[in-house]
């Protein structure tokens, strides 16, 4: 059993901003990175709308920049993941797939993952041919047809990523206008390799049993595809939560400020945020939860 003041669990931008401040107010917390260090953005092939970087910078670089930064402010990792909790009672308890952990004060940043259609064939070839990463296995579809499925910036931005590595893309969103930005939605349509089909649903992922090879739509059309990203939103991970923290309908949990219904348990980013999913919004939401965290410990210091 390891016990803490402060644990912070994920490593997304909500997770390591909230590691900076509290290491900063000298805290010392400790970070459970989750499965996927860094979070998200990791997946992500451009960002362009994070402050202080005039160039686009890669998800990736991005995210192990802000983690060196943590590193150097003095929070400490560790690599697991909380697949339950009890907050019945102070200290807290967090139950790792390696570890249980005991915090007085803890911080939920665990992000959302992608959603996936449900649709006829997708488990069969669910990574054999369908991905929900295109930076991630864009490459293993190098000069060959891919489909984007989505109109939301995933898919857009994921459209112009795969645009420069594949033959053709075909863009089927289900519905007459994009939900994305404008930016993006005409950088798409100037694109000469992307091929938008609107008003069109996918029907089901058909292949020889082992790869998918092309998709029946809703016009009757059967599209040849080698691969298919599937990039229609994201659900909040917090099913670990059930049941101690109070979470919506869709799973996200719900939030006052960045506090949560268990005085001591802070909230920040995409598990609590339905609207926004922008990774300078999960950054400040992080900042505040740290803050609350810190006047918590000082205020609660001799009662956990
Ligand atoms: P999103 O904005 O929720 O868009 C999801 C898209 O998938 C929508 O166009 C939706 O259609 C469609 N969709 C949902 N369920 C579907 C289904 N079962 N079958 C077919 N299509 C379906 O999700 P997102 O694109 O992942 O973006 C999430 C957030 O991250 C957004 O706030 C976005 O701005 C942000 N983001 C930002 C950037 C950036 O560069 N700034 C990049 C990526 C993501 P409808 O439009 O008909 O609902």
């Amino acid at each position: 059993m390891v016990s803490e003041n402060l644990v912070i669990i994920g490593s997304g931008p909500a997770g390591l901003t909230a590691g900076i401040y509290a290491a900063r107010a000298g805290h010392s917390p400790l970070t459970i990175e989750g499965m996927l260090s860094g979070g998200q953005l990791t997946e992500t092939a451009e960002v362009e709308n994070f402050p202080g970087f005039a160039e686009a910078v890669s998800g990736l670089d991005l995210m192990t920049s802000m983690r060196t930064q943590a590193e150097k402010a003095g929070v400490r990792f560790a690599m697991d993941a909380i697949t339950s909790v009890d907050f019945s009672a102070s200290p807290y308890k967090l139950i790792g797939m390696s570890d249980t952990y005991e915090a007085k004060c803890v911080i939920i940043a665990t992000g959302a993952t992608p959603r996936w259609t449900g649709l006829p064939g997708e488990e069969i070839y669910k990574y054999h041919g369908i991905s929900s990463c295109a930076v991630c296995d864009g490459n293993f579809h190098r000069d060959k047809d891919v489909a984007v499925i989505g109109g939301g910036d995933t898919a857009l931005a994921d459209a112009i990523h795969l645009a420069k590595i594949c033959a053709s893309v075909t863009l089927i969103h289900r519905r007459n206008s994009f939900r994305g930005t404008k930016v993006l939605v005409d950088r798409v349509l100037a694109t000469p390799n992307i091929k938008v089909l609107m008003n069109t649903e996918v029907r089901s992922f058909e292949g020889d049993g082992k790869k998918l090879n092309s998709l029946k739509l809703s016009n009757g059309d059967l599209l040849w595809v080698s691969g298919a990203f599937v990039a229609i939103g994201h659900d909040p991970q917090t099913d670990f939560l059930k049941g101690s923290v109070e979470l919506d309908a869709a799973g996200y949990v719900k939030t006052e400020d960045v506090a949560t219904n268990v005085p001591g348990v802070f909230v920040a980013g995409d598990c609590a945020n339905p609207l926004y999913k922008q990774a300078v919004v999960a950054a400040s939401t992080g900042a505040q939860a740290a803050q609350q965290a810190q006047h918590y410990l000082e205020n609660h210091s001799s009662k956990v």
